[in-house]
């Protein structure tokens, strides 16, 4: 099989999505591997070993796990915190962003916390289950942190509840004192060329999804048969050679067009130019740069913009918040930013949810859970989930494997027991 492969200029956690895609597929031998490189990407020559280039590189940057210091939040949040009742924070999206935030808010506000983490999947983890590649377990440990943080009384884990879906925004943040928006970049960029979205040609994210059991991917048509001799050019790509010059004298390289072209004939087409977070109505969105916009981790509101207006009482964090940047670890340094604010912001938060409520303040994760509860919404709770880790894992070893994902969400609904 030929297959061709974009693997455009994003250095950290998109350009992870086109290796990923060629690790798995180069695992899998006789595949041929194009690789179309308009920018830097060192990685991607240790990743393919041989896999025929075109265009080339510059570097890879590998940013150090953050270190995980509390002091900002927990000042905070004992400087504002008071015993007039529980903070009621309702975090949406649990993929190390939305983890690594609860983790601070319950390390910054002690007992005087309540979280409510919602993902739209029964599943939680985000792309440290549907991301980080199966051969590296090492990196998917991270779950073990994770898994403590939701274990936390103080914690309640709400999976297959999609704001959106099944609650909107506006009945969380009437339910919570602050939401703190967390939800991924579950969308595409594209190149913007003719033929794109034809049959044979997927994102990386579709890709990477599909062969991590992703439910949203189980029905992605991936033709792996294997040709023999000249592969049947299915899809043709024209690519034209790059060449590496200064932008001006004594400026930085960069990659422009030589005018000589090739066309590559190929079976499959994998477009890896970046994630894309999804809008949600009633909240700003950056189209450009698909991202909710914030001041300091808070979604900007429509009042003036200098000094700038904040939305009250919500916050935004992770690849939703910078765009699709940075390594797991990457997320705890940004959680740290969006916790303070919220600690920051306590005397408000609490002074607008009196107004709103009384004394007696918001119902939180409870609330939520009736409201779910009365339109037959089947939320899973963390113990559902574990029933569910625990089946995989059981099937994984009958196999001979890790863990063997289900990847319906019926399916993964009947073995949580919801
Ligand atoms: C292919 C790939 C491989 C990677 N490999 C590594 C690696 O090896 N090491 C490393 O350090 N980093 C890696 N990364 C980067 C890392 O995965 C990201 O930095 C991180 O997952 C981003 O965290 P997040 O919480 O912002 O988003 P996500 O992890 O995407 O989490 C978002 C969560 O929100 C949920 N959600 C979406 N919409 C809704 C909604 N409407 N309502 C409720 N919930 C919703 C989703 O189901 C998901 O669980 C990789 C990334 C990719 C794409």
């Amino acid at each position: 099989m030929l297959l061709c492969f974009s693997a455009a200029a994003a250095p950290d956690g998109s350009g992870a999505a086109g290796r990923r895609c060629g690790r798995a597929l180069a695992d899998g031998s006789p595949t041929r591997l194009t690789v179309a490189i308009p920018a830097s990407a060192a990685w991607l020559s240790a990743a393919l070993g041989s896999a025929p280039r075109l265009g080339c590189l510059v570097s890879h940057i590998l940013r150090p796990a953050a270190a995980y210091a509390t002091s900002a939040v927990t000042d905070a949040a004992d400087a504002a915190g008071g015993d007039t009742g529980k903070m009621h924070v309702c975090v949406v999206g649990s993929g190390p962003a939305g983890f690594y935030t609860v983790d601070r808010l319950l390390k910054g506000y002690g007992d005087k916390v309540q979280v409510t983490l919602l993902d739209r999947l029964p599943t939680p983890f985000g792309l440290v289950r549907s991301g980080v590649a199966p051969d590296h377990q090492d990196t998917k440990n991270v779950i073990r942190q994770f898994s403590d943080v939701a274990a936390d009384p103080r914690v309640t884990f709400l999976g297959n509840v999609a704001v959106g879906r099944d609650v909107e925004l506006a009945e969380l943040r009437r339910l919570h004192h602050a939401v703190v928006l967390s939800y991924g970049a579950e969308s595409d960029r594209r190149l913007g060329i003719p033929g794109e979205a034809g049959p044979g040609v997927l994102s990386a994210r579709e890709f990477v999804w599909w062969y991590n059991g992703h439910p949203d991917a189980r029905g992605l048509q991936v033709d792996l048969s294997q040709a023999s001799g000249r592969p049947a050019s299915n899809r043709r790509l024209r690519v034209e050679r790059t060449v590496v010059r200064p932008e001006r004298p004594g400026g930085a390289p960069m990659a422009v067009g030589s005018g000589e072209f090739d066309t590559i004939p190929c079976q499959l087409l994998l477009q890896s130019v970046g994630f894309k977070s999804l809008p949600l109505q009633g909240v700003p969105f950056d189209p450009k740069r698909g991202v909710v916009p914030n001041v300091e981790s808070r979604v900007p509101g429509d009042g003036p913009a200098s000094p700038p207006a904040t939305e009250p009482r919500l916050y935004v964090v992770g690849w939703l918040k910078r765009g699709p940047t940075g390594i797991i670890g990457t997320n705890a340094v940004d959680a740290k930013e969006t916790a303070s604010a919220v600690a920051a912001d306590t005397g408000v938060l609490r002074a607008a949810a009196e107004a709103q409520h009384g004394a007696g303040g918001p119902a939180g994760g409870v609330g939520l859970a009736a409201l779910l509860a009365g339109r037959g919404v089947r939320a899973v709770g963390w113990g559902g989930w574990l029933a569910l880790d625990e089946h995989e894992v059981a099937a994984g070893r009958a196999a001979g494997r890790v863990r063997e994902k289900v990847t319906e969400v019926g399916e993964m609904l009947r073995v949580c027991g919801v």
